[in-house]
């Protein structure tokens, strides 16, 4: 097996993953930065988003993993002080493995530039900050709605816990294939009006969000920013593909959910 590892910058995870590296060797399991069959994260939640788009463009051959120094994550299985057994797990391949949706998201552009893909772990926001934003919402091709307000977020049930909670969106379970749509500080009054409540879409639906004005957007995708460009319309579905866990420690959803939000046991 060939693994790969990516970790932050702090000194614990410098230390977790020395350690790490060690005891794969010792396993005689090498070290590929290039072409890995398993992506090992060290670090937080954020880590393991920036490996996963550092290899989202081989997740049928890529399986992930993660390790995690701080407090427990939503996507790191596995704590700092247990490498030896996580290390025992892979020559045994006796833990489960698990995968989750991914959101496909696509940008159409103005000018000739050909549409570009993406896919987001998390989600992906459209936002507008010194003016409002004011964009077409379609879902399945039907105009849905005209929104007004600082922008619209759309994210994954692995995200659901993430930048959609803050903007009061659901948590959900991860073992439902759809995703959900949830607006940032919308405008609602007498002239403008937008459901307000966050909107949960099947795996069989679309949402294409189009863009009144070119000039200002800030796109995300996850951690990412896209540049300023002449963005027609961002389109919305929940992809194919998915990403997979190697050796992933079957953990309650909602216990995490509590573990994280309200108290730890
Ligand atoms: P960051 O600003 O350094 O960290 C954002 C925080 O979100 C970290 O504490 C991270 O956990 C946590 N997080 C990431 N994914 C999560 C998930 N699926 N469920 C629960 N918590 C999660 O940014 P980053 O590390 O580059 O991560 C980018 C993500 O930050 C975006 O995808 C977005 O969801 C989130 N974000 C949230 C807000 C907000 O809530 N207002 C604003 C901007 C971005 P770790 O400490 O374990 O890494």
């Amino acid at each position: 097996m060939k693994v790969a590892i990516v970790h932050n910058k702090e000194k614990k995870t410098l230390e977790v993953t020395e350690r790490l590296k060690t005891l794969l060797s010792q396993a005689n399991i090498g070290i590929d930065e290039h072409k890995p069959e398993l992506v090992i994260s060290v670090g937080g939640d954020g880590t393991l988003l920036a490996a996963f788009h550092q290899f989202s463009h081989a997740l049928d051959e890529v399986r992930f993993l993660g390790v995690h120094t701080g407090h427990l994550g939503f996507y790191t299985d596995w704590r700092d002080y247990e490498l030896e057994e996580l290390v025992d797990s892979l020559l045994t391949n006796r833990e489960q493995s698990v995968s989750y949706p991914l959101l496909k998201v696509r940008v159409s552009y103005l000018d000739e530039k050909p549409d570009q893909c993406f896919f987001a772990l998390n989600e992906s926001t459209i936002k507008r900050s010194n003016r409002t934003m004011v964009a077409d919402v379609y879902i399945k091709n039907e105009l849905f709605e005209s929104f007004r307000g600082d922008g619209l977020a759309v994210s994954t049930p692995t995200g659901s816990t993430a930048y959609n909670k803050s903007i009061g969106g659901a948590v959900i379970h991860p073992s439902i294939n759809a995703f959900q749509l949830a607006e940032i500080a919308s405008l609602n009054n007498r002239v403008f009006r937008t459901l307000g409540s966050p909107m949960v879409i099947a795996q069989d639906e679309w949402v294409e969000i189009r863009l009144e004005n070119t000039a200002d957007y800030l796109v995300t995708i996850d951690q990412l920013d896209m540049p300023k460009t002449n963005i027609r319309s961002i389109y919305y579905r929940i992809a194919k593909e998915r990403i997979h866990f190697a050796s992933y420690r079957h953990m309650h959803f909602w216990h995490r959910v509590k573990d994280a939000f309200i108290s730890e046991d």
